[in-house]
């Protein structure tokens, strides 16, 4: 499929569904958008000057477009994106990026490890290739904020929670890891924060995994 650059359009809000108190799927209108599982878009409000990126939730199939967002409190956009009603609108830029599943690498396992909203382009992985074979490791505070769970295969997803032990295991992605086998034919995917992202990488280059094996999308 041909992705053409379209510059920023407006789009029109379909839904904003909670899943905890401060983070929500944004729903908007497809319109001409196509994209790749993995890729983001920049997303801003008319009257706010600044934009922000935010990976695709939802399948490339759908004929809508999803983002996952966390608020952040004193963030300049998100606390206006979380306000946005059905029927209002968007600008959105995009798509863009390179983080998506490598041609030629279906057949092999996927170790994901996200922090946070970090999950929202392995969703869309797993949600535009259900037969995908993956273990997807991933970091929150409580099990609460395990968002859409449901929409990955019981035991290939695992929440490591840091704050109460109601996860699959009570600690963060990294002491988890520490004994986990990662099967050799693993392509590492990894998305969130950079502090967890440097974590990983110090644990893998430990166990002699080259960078090379690991490809991320930096959140902040
Ligand atoms: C390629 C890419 C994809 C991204 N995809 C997503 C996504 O799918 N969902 C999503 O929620 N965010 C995503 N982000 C982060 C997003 O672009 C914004 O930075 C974030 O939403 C904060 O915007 P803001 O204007 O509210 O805060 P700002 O005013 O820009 O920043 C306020 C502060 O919050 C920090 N911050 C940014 N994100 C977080 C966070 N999640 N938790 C705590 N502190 C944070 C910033 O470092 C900054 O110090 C992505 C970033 C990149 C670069």
């Amino acid at each position: 499929m041909v992705h053409f650059l379209r510059g920023e359009q407006q789009h029109r809000v379909i839904s904003v569904r909670y899943h905890t108190a401060t983070t929500f799927v944004l729903r908007f209108q497809r319109d001409e958008l196509t994209f790749k599982a993995g890729q983001h878009v920049t997303i801003g409000i008319p009257d706010i000057g600044e934009m922000r990126e935010y990976s695709l939730y939802n399948a490339p199939t759908d004929d809508f477009l999803e983002v996952l967002v966390k608020i952040v409190d004193d963030g300049r956009l998100t606390p206006r994106l979380a306000l946005l009603k059905p029927g209002e609108q968007i600008t959105v830029d995009g798509p863009n990026g390179y983080f998506t599943l490598r041609p030629g690498s279906l057949d092999r396992h996927h170790l994901l490890i996200a922090t946070g909203t970090g999950i929202s382009p392995f969703h869309s992985f797993v949600k535009s290739h259900p037969d995908l074979r993956f273990t997807l490791i991933h970091g929150i505070r409580e099990a609460s904020e395990a968002c859409d769970r449901a929409d990955f295969n019981s035991g290939a997803y695992i929440a490591c929670t840091s704050r109460a032990d109601d996860g699959d295991f009570m600690g963060r992605v990294t002491d988890f890891l520490k004994d986990f086998q990662i099967p050799a034919d693993s392509e590492i995917m990894l998305c969130g924060n950079s502090q967890m992202i440097l974590d990983v990488w110090e644990l893998l280059l430990e166990r002699n995994i080259p960078l090379e094996r690991m490809r991320q999308e930096i959140y902040f």
